[in-house]
């Protein structure tokens, strides 16, 4: 990334890479496929020698992904699970983690069915109480996993609190930043020491790539975990890498736009007789909005609503047409979910009752159509 000391998130995100290719000057920096790499001589090298540890065009986005958090280093992975996988292989049989309990269902699988095997062991704890967390911790502990706003209820933990708890506890404070980007929520600023994303939602933005990232706030961190990225070798593909450094121009432009739209859609779904609840920070209604105005400057695209009966929400998943009935979240276009069912369907029953993620709870994405054509589509499906 072309180093601009100041700047605007939206001018420093359009101008990724500009400037970067001297031997052309184009634009669009190149996607490098190249496994390999000649050596000038004995002993000698470009600066690259092998894919895996690192590539031309990675590296663009891995430092495009540490100036947009606010991090000394950023590191792209083939998927989130990837990213997640790469971070919890740094921590050591016999270690605890405090994790938040609303959270991401494939994080829940991985640590449980393979990082359990390990002497891995985890808390679920919900981590918008501060009391809950610290009283989770255990001299064992080494990290707290917080994703804010949680999933898919959207409670809204407090950063620079838990960022307090950690320095006193001697943990590492890792976020799960998807939901809100760097965009709208900057964790390394309020106290965290790595970020974690799914690259494949808001930052690719597009439903057509997979992709994770790592950013850490220290270097020394940072190449702890560039270690374990070359080690293991879950990296992004160079044309990958391309296809989010496109991506990536457009973020804080979309984050706006999802805002909007996501308030405009809450606030109507509010009014409904069929909606029992609905679940979005930026309702002065939800628990975590002060919260969210004082750590974040948006409230993002998600939203979660409870309907009448489990019926109702198959109806709507049955009749909607404009939005897509799938997995995933932050495309342009629109996204809904059955939470209970797909995203968090690893979850144990007992334990997804007792978080409230019923089979009448549908998690949306608002995406970037018309917000008034997403609300006729909602009407006549909920009708
Ligand atoms: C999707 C998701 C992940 C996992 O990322 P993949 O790219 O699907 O591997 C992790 N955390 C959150 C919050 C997610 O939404």
């Amino acid at each position: 990334m072309t180093k601009l000391a100041s700047g605007s998130l939206t001018t420093r995100s359009v101008q990724i890479g500009v400037g970067r290719d001297n031997q052309t000057g184009g634009i669009s920096f190149p996607i490098y496929p190249s496994a390999t790499y000649r050596h000038p001589g004995v002993g000698q090298s470009t600066g690259y020698d092998y894919t895996r540890s690192s590539n031309p065009t990675r590296d663009l986005l891995e430092e495009a992904f540490a100036e947009l958090e606010g991090g000394a280093r950023g590191l792209a992975f083939a998927s989130g699970m990837a990213a997640l996988t790469t971070l919890f292989l740094h921590f050591s049989s016999g270690d605890h983690l405090v994790v938040s309990e609303d959270l991401y269902g494939g994080t829940y699988r991985v640590l449980d069915q393979v990082f359990g095997k390990f002497g891995l062991s985890v808390s679920y704890v919900d981590t918008t109480d501060n009391a809950a967390v610290q009283a989770a911790v255990t001299p064992q502990t080494k990290a707290l996993l917080v994703e804010t706003p949680g999933n898919p209820l959207l409670g809204v933990a407090d950063l620079r609190a838990l960022s307090e708890l950690s320095q006193e506890q001697g943990l590492m404070l890792i976020v799960d930043n998807t939901f809100l980007t760097p965009v709208l929520q900057r964790p390394l600023e309020l106290g965290a020491d790595v970020v974690i994303h799914s690259a494949t939602k808001y930052m690719g933005g597009h439903s057509d790539l997979c992709a994770g990232a790592l950013v850490t706030k220290n270097a020394e961190l940072g190449e702890r975990l560039y270690f374990l990225q070359n080690t293991t070798g879950a990296i992004l593909p160079p044309q990958d890498c391309w296809l989010l450094i496109r991506s990536l121009k457009t973020l804080p432009l979309r984050m706006e736009r999802h805002c909007a739209s996501a308030l405009q859609v809450a606030l109507w779904l509010q009014q409904q007789p069929q909606v029992a609840a609905i679940y979005y920070p930026g309702l002065h209604e939800h628990p975590g909005y002060e919260l969210s105005r004082q750590q974040a400057q948006g409230f993002g695209g998600m939203l979660s609503f409870r309907v009448n009966s489990p019926q109702l929400a198959e109806q709507v998943l049955e009749k909607l047409q404009l939005i897509s009935f799938a997995e995933s979240l932050g495309g342009v276009e629109s996204l809904i979910t059955l939470p209970a069912v797909q995203t968090h369907g690893d979850i144990p029953e007992a334990e997804r009752q007792r978080l409230g993620i019923c089979n009448s709870l549908l998690r949306l994405s608002v995406g970037l159509e018309e917000p008034a054509d997403l609300i006729a589509d909602l009407e006549q499906a909920l009708g």
